[in-house]
């Protein structure tokens, strides 16, 4: 995956870098990649309709501005599983090896097994 993008110009100074979240990246590839419909967008993502409406938002602007302005664009952070992935994550107890979907964003560690109540891992 790109994580990295810069103008390439003799004599051209980054002024700035810009760096846009795993989710952001993810928004501009479902909505203006795929084109599927803000609503099934949001889905696909698990976020709100306005959480994904502020996502696309920011990272329109982020890549018009590099365009543009001629800054470097940086791909990183967020929470949100990278491309390719699936959007939940499995974890599985240490104990009697049962396995679980959990919800994005939240380590496996700090859940409890609910069959047997010991610690989970990520699988
Ligand atoms: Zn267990």
């Amino acid at each position: 995956m790109y994580n990295y993008f810069s103008p390439i110009c003799q004599g051209h100074i980054i002024k700035k870098e810009l760096i846009l979240t795993h989710e952001e990246l993810e928004a501009l590839r479902l909505k203006d990649l795929e084109e599927l419909e803000q609503e099934e967008c949001a889905k696909k993502m698990e976020v709100s309709q306005p959480t994904f409406h502020r996502l696309i938002k920011d990272a329109r602007k982020k890549v018009a501005s590099a365009l543009i302005e001629g800054h470097a664009l940086k791909i990183e952070g967020g929470n949100f599983a990278m491309i390719g992935e699936t959007m939940k994550k499995q974890c599985a107890c240490i104990k009697c090896g049962l396995v679980i979907e959990k919800e994005l964003g939240i380590p496996c560690r700090k859940l409890a097994c609910p069959k047997c109540g010991s610690r989970m891992i990520r699988k």
